[in-house]
C-alpha cells in the first residue's frame, strides 16, 4: 500500500469534513435556545447552536462560504461555553464544531493582522513576560484604582477607549507588578510529602492573581505536596485556539508538555478551568496525529485536575479548623463545570469552611459573559449576559461571590459594580487557604 493512503486519523480542526457526523446528530429540536446565554439577549436564531449548525452544513455543501464576513460575524457570535452540549438530547459536540470552522476560517483567510500581532507574542513567552510587567510598572499612568485592587482607564485613555467600550467604568484587576512565577520557586519543597503536583498556573493566575495562586500553593503544602512551578510553561493555549489559530496552540502546547514532562510530578494542578480542560481535552485532540506528542498529551490528561477534585478525591485533603465568616454564594464557571465537569468539589471545600454560610445561587452554572475574549470583541452581549449573573448572586443575600476560573473572576468583579452588587468576589480555593491560616492565628 502506498505511504499516502495509509488510513490516518481525521481531526476536525484541521479538516472540516470531519465535523459532519456530529452536524448529522442534531434534530433540530431547539433544546438548545433555552440555555444559550447569547439567544437570551439577541433572540436570533442564527445565534443559537441549532443556527449555527444550519450554517455549517451550508458550508460543507458549498452553498455558504467561510470568506463571506457575515457569516464569519455569525460564527463568531459564541461564548462557546458548552451549556447547550449539556442540554442536547443527542449530545452533539458543538464545542467541536464551533473550534473546527473558526480554524477553517482560519485556513482559508488567515488571522487578522490584530489578532496576528497578538498571538505571536504569546509564541514568545519571554517577551510577553516582559510586555506584562512593563504593563505593570506603566499602568499608574492610563489607569485609576478603583474597588478592591482593580484599576479603570483614567482620563483622556477612557474617553478615546470609549470607541471600543473600554471606558471609565470598565474595571478590570490590576496587573501585579510581580508575577506568580517569579514569587516562587521552581520546586517547593514539603517535608515527608505525600505526592508531587505540578501547578500549573495559566497566565490570569500568574499575572493578575498572584495571591490566588498562592493560596493554592499553601492549600497543597498544607496537605503534605510538594508543588513544582516550571518557569518554562506557558498560556494553556485556549485563548488562541478559540479563534481557529491552531499553530499557536500547538506551539504552546508543546512547549508545556516539555515543561511538565521535566518537573517528575504525579499529577498536575489547575485553579482555572479553561487551562484544566485544555490539559484534560483539548491538548489530546489537538496532537492526535503527531506520533510523538500525542503519547505526552494522553500522560498528562489522566493526570490532570482542579486542585477542588484533587484534594478532594484524590489525596482526601485534611478539613480546615479557621473560622471564616462570610455568606459565600458560588458561580460555576462554563470549562470548569461543563469541560472538565467539576461542580461538586468546589461547593463541597466551602461548606467544609467553619463560619463560612453557604448560599446556592439561581442559574448558577449559566454564563457570566465573559468567555475568555468574547467580551472584548462583543461588549454589549456580554455585559447583558453578565447582568442576569449579577441579579442571581445579589438575590441570594451573599456577601462573597466565589467560583473557581480567574476570567470568571473579572467578569464579575467588572459588572458587580456596574450593576449594584457589592460582593467580593474570590476564588474558592482562596476562601479554604484563609481557613487554614486563621487556624495557624489561633
Ligand atoms: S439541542 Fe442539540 S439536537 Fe436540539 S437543536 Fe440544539 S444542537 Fe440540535
Ligand atoms: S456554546 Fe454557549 S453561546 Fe455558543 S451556542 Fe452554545 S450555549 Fe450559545
Amino acid at each position: 500500500m502506498p505511504a499516502e493512503s495509509v488510513a490516518r486519523p481525521q481531526l476536525a480542526y484541521d479538516e472540516l469534513q470531519a465535523i459532519q457526523k456530529e452536524l448529522d446528530k442534531c434534530m433540530h429540536c431547539g433544546g438548545c435556545m433555552a440555555v444559550c446565554p447569547v439567544y437570551a439577549t439577541n433572540k436570533t436564531e442564527a445565534d443559537v447552536a441549532r443556527g449555527k449548525i444550519a450554517v455549517a452544513g451550508a458550508v460543507l455543501e458549498g452553498s455558504l462560504k467561510l470568506d463571506d464576513p457575515e457569516v464569519v460575524d455569525m460564527l463568531f457570535n459564541c461564548l462557546v461555553c458548552k451549556s447547550c452540549m449539556q442540554s442536547c438530547p443527542t449530545k452533539v459536540d458543538f464545542g467541536r464544531i464551533m473550534l473546527a470552522l473558526r480554524a477553517a476560517i482560519v485556513r482559508e483567510k488567515g488571522l487578522p493582522w490584530l489578532k496576528k500581532a497578538i498571538f505571536s507574542t504569546l509564541k514568545h513567552p519571554e517577551l510577553f513576560d516582559r510586555g506584562m510587567k512593563l504593563g505593570a510598572a506603566l499602568s499608574g499612568i492610563a489607569f485609576r484604582k478603583v474597588g478592591e485592587n482593580g484599576i479603570a482607564p483614567r482620563s483622556p485613555f477612557a474617553f478615546v477607549g470609549k470607541a471600543v467600550d473600554f471606558d471609565e467604568n470598565r474595571w478590570l484587576p490590576a496587573l501585579a507588578p510581580v508575577p506568580l512565577r517569579d514569587r516562587q520557586p521552581e520546586l517547593v519543597k514539603i517535608e515527608k510529602p505525600v505526592a508531587r503536583a505540578a501547578f500549573f498556573t495559566g497566565c490570569s493566575m500568574n499575572y493578575f492573581y498572584p495571591e490566588t495562586g498562592e493560596d493554592l500553593i499553601q492549600v497543597l503544602k498544607e496537605n503534605r505536596v510538594e508543588v513544582a512551578i516550571p518557569k518554562k510553561q506557558a498560556c494553556c493555549g485556549i485563548p488562541v485556539f478559540v479563534h481557529g489559530d491552531l499553530e499557536t496552540i500547538r506551539e504552546l502546547g508543546r512547549r508545556n508538555l516539555d515543561a511538565m514532562e521535566a518537573t517528575g510530578a504525579e499529577y498536575l494542578i489547575t485553579g482555572c478551568g479553561s487551562c484544566g480542560g485544555a490539559w484534560q481535552h483539548e491538548y489530546k485532540e489537538i496532537f492526535a496525529t503527531d506520533p510523538e506528542y500525542a503519547k505526552k498529551a494522553e500522560y498528562w490528561a489522566a493526570r490532570t485536575y482542579d486542585i477542588s477534585a484533587f484534594l478532594l478525591d484524590v489525596i482526601h485533603y485534611r478539613k480546615p479548623t479557621g473560622k471564616v465568616e462570610a455568606v459565600v454564594t458560588y458561580h460555576d464557571s462554563c470549562h470548569l463545570k461543563k469541560t472538565m465537569k467539576v461542580s461538586r468539589e468546589p461547593r463541597e471545600i466551602l461548606k467544609d469552611v467553619p463560619g463560612v454560610t453557604y448560599k446556592e445561587m439561581a442559574n448558577a452554572d449559566a454564563c457570566c459573559g465573559s468567555g475568555g475574549s468574547y467580551v472584548l470583541t462583543h461588549f454589549g452581549t456580554a455585559t447583558d449576559i453578565a447582568e442576569r449573573k449579577v441579579n442571581s448572586v445579589k438575590d441570594t443575600g451573599a456577601d462573597t461571590v466565589a467560583t473557581g476560573c480567574p476570567a470568571c473572576m473579572m467578569q464579575i468583579f467588572d459588572n458587580l459594580h456596574r450593576f449594584g452588587g457589592e460582593q467580593k468576589v474570590r476564588h474558592y480555593i482562596s476562601i479554604l487557604a484563609e481557613s487554614y491560616r486563621n487556624e495557624q492565628s489561633s
